[in-house]
């Protein structure tokens, strides 16, 4: 049996060098000492090959990462374990300080490293646009023969914060909501994308009822593309979901408005009715504030109900699919006109 040495140290090895030698004679890992990473200073975004993203990480881990993207370790390195620590020097300064751990040629080896990150601030394209008041899309929210009220303002203002988080969360970084205008008439939505303008009318539409219909205008051209600011004219109905109007001389609940149609409950047999589209008849409230009171007796086709408003015990009609009882609740709106309780159901 012949014995080999290592060229180098003489030790004895198998074959060529011995194990130690290869390990000292190999560069198993390199660290660039610096990364630069383009950062929105208004929204944190990065910007990424070219491209913004917005970042999901905390700012430690995206630090972490980036230094992780700066270590290089020799492919025959097995086991590896490395452990990344983090501070900020200054707020354009991020220094991690890197050991790495691992078996390489059936020996253990261990070293450390030093990467500075330098975080350049950009504003993003997002930005940019935002502060420059650029918008694709304006929504304008009106109602037939109306002003929209506060209920209808606040939920078209709120479909449209939703929107901007959920497309946002999704990855378009141009849904952003630029401002929302209360105009004479209703409300104005400016938004940065006409996908998010599609998405919001759709939204206020399914919500409060109505149509919407779209009027593009151009504006300009940029890299040869023309460029349009597309107007979203969204109409409420004459009346919203919830409205108790007097037709005729019986109380009816607006259901549903659609296709020049009204779906209407009638508080009188309660039964529901598709009748045409009728905007001339008097509003007394919305069930929604509708106020919950106390039946306090029943006599034959009379009920006697508790005013919420002053206490003292008014007569309604008891009809049979009110299912009143003594002592049983329920909900009550008021026409102040005609100074009578109209129970709702
Ligand atoms: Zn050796
Ligand atoms: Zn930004």
């Amino acid at each position: 049996m012949r014995e080999s040495f290592c060229p180098k140290c003489g030790a004895p090895s198998e074959e060529g060098l011995c194990p130690r030698c290869m390990v000292d004679a190999t560069e198993w890992l390199v660290c660039e000492s610096r990364v630069t990473q383009v950062v929105c200073p208004s929204c944190g975004s990065v910007k990424q090959a070219g491209a913004w993203t917005d970042v999901e990480q905390d700012p430690a881990d995206l630090s972490a990462a980036l230094a992780m993207s700066a270590v290089h370790v020799h492919e025959d390195v097995t086991d590896l374990a490395i452990a990344i620590e983090t501070r900020e020097p200054s707020p354009n300064r991020t220094v991690a300080a890197v050991s790495v751990r691992g078996t390489l040629y059936g020996l253990s080896v261990e070293d450390t490293c030093r990467v500075e990150i330098a975080w350049k601030k950009e504003q993003c394209d997002r930005c940019s646009r935002y502060s420059g008041g650029y918008y694709e899309a304006v929504l304008q929210v009106r109602a037939a023969d109306r002003k929209p009220d506060i209920y209808e303002l606040e939920k078209a203002a709120g479909i449209a914060e939703a929107s901007e988080a959920e497309l946002q969360a999704s990855g378009d970084r141009f849904a952003f909501v630029l401002k929302v205008d209360e105009h004479r008439d209703g409300l104005d939505i400016f938004v940065g994308s006409q996908h998010l303008a599609d998405l919001v009318s759709r939204g206020i539409v399914q919500e409060l009822g109505g149509k919407y219909s779209t009027h593009p205008k151009l504006v300009g051209e940029r890299d040869g593309r023309k460029l349009y600011r597309v107007t979203y004219a969204i109409r409420l109905p004459c009346y919203q979901k919830g409205d108790v109007v007097l037709m005729g001389k019986r109380y009816c609940e607006i259901r549903d408005m659609e296709k020049n149609q009204m779906r209407i409950f009638d508080l009188k047999d309660g039964t529901m009715r598709t009748v045409r589209e009728d905007c001339g008849n008097r509003p007394i409230g919305n069930v929604r504030d509708a106020a919950n009171c106390l039946c306090a007796y029943i006599d034959g086709p009379v009920a006697g109900i508790l005013d919420p408003e002053t206490f003292s015990t008014r007569e309604v009609a008891a009809y049979p699919w009110l299912h009143l009882a003594e002592g049983s609740y329920v909900r009550v709106l008021k026409d102040a006109e005609r100074d009578r309780l109209v129970p709702v159901g």
